[in-house]
């Protein structure tokens, strides 16, 4: 069976003001033993992850795994690929901030088979990267590129966001005009979510974080999902559009219900109906794989209910959206069996349409994804 392999660096040189994933600053004395650690939780799962079949994608993400020294990232990379099975045609991708990138990394990581690259962008505005709390400049995300250009990786995406302190429809229409002169290959795009416990948080605790309206906020989604299928992006999923055929494999996996595993501190595992997760505390994945117990600090059973339920929702973020057939055969039912009334009123709101192999949401849905996906709870 194919299978995806996510490998989490939980290491950043500075907090962004609006962050809340599982990275921490600081840490540089432990980067070494990080690696150790998790080139030692590698070699000892490589064995049940030969008996499951081949990973077909491989994302090292973070965090910002380019803050590792280099000689430490390469000796990720190459534990990964002498111990992880993989398919021939495999999609390695590197999560790169251009702050901690040069041309000698980029050369690193292509010499050692990564053939994608996801450079955290944010926003062409110095300014607003400045005020959000990132470490580099719009230069800086053009060197990266360039960068990963001259060392031959060919598929590049870029992160964008939108709704930032300071942002407006011309400062995202430059980020957009300078993505495509870069020719990148793939684009995510995100909303700023002020998330509880961040620096942005407290900001607005304060009534001191100015955003922009609503409004401004919802003329810059519509100009993102107009405008990028304009230059030739597909959205493929409700944050994602890629050129050609360069849809990010690893993440239409999440999407796909497809097996995965994961590797280090903070990172889920999902695969035999059972969902796993390392423990989040640097100290602590360190210690229990260099003592030779599980990092692993939850383990969850996934109900049937709880399965189709994500399968759907999951499915739907997907331009495709739920395939019935699939459906059918994962569930021993038919979609509508389960969902005539939510399908009747999401189609009554122009959000869902159908074909005779899927179900899918309109651009409308999209927007109001969550809407569409709380009618697919059981
Ligand atoms: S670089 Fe990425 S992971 Fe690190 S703090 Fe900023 S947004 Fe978070």
């Amino acid at each position: 069976m194919e299978y995806d392999v996510y490998i989490h660096i939980p290491f950043c040189r500075k907090k962004c003001s609006y962050c809340d994933f599982p990275s921490a600053a600081g840490h540089e004395a432990d980067m070494e033993s990080y690696t150790d650690a998790l080139c030692k939780e590698l070699a000892l799962k490589s064995e049940t992850l030969s008996m499951f079949g081949k990973a077909s994608t491989i994302y090292i993400g973070g965090g910002t795994p380019t803050v590792l020294p280099i000689p430490l990232l390469a000796r990720i990379i190459q534990t990964v690929q002498a111990v992880v099975p993989t398919s021939e045609n495999l999609e390695f991708t590197v999560e790169a901030n251009p702050g901690t990138v040069t041309l000698e990394t980029m050369t690193m990581l292509s010499t050692l088979g990564v053939n994608r690259v996801s450079i955290g962008a944010s926003v062409f505005d110095d300014a607003i990267l400045k005020r959000i709390g990132r470490i580099h400049t719009s230069q800086d995300i053009r060197d990266a590129v360039r960068w990963a250009r001259a060392a031959l990786i060919v598929n590049v995406s870029v992160d964008l966001m939108y709704g930032l302190p300071g942002q407006t429809m011309d400062i995202l229409k430059w980020s957009v005009g300078s993505s495509m002169d870069l020719a990148v290959t793939h684009i995510s795009v995100y909303g700023l979510t002020v998330e509880d416990g961040t620096p942005f948080a407290r900001e607005k605790a304060t009534g001191t974080l100015e955003l922009p309206s609503d409004e401004a906020e919802e003329e810059m989604y519509d100009y993102l999902s107009e405008t990028l299928p304009k230059f030739g992006f597909r959205r493929y999923e409700i944050s994602n559009y890629a050129r050609h055929d360069f849809l990010c494999r690893h993440n239409l996996g999440y999407w796909q219900d497809r097996p995965y595993f994961g590797f280090g501190a903070a990172s889920h595992s999902y695969h035999n109906g059972k969902r796993t997760a390392n423990t989040k505390d640097i100290n602590k994945y360190i210690n229990a794989v260099g003592n030779g117990e599980s990092p692993a600090h939850t383990e969850e059973t996934v109900t049937r209910e709880k399965h189709i339920e994500e399968f759907c929702f999951l499915a739907l973020r997907t331009a495709e959206g739920i395939d019935r057939d699939k459906f059918a055969n994962v569930f021993g039912c038919e979609v509508e069996n389960l969902y005539q009334k939510s399908i009747d009123d999401l189609k009554s709101k122009n959000f869902l349409e159908e074909t005779t192999t899927h179900f899918y949401l309109t651009p409308l849905g999209m927007k109001f994804g969550n809407q569409a996906f709380a009618a697919f709870l059981l």
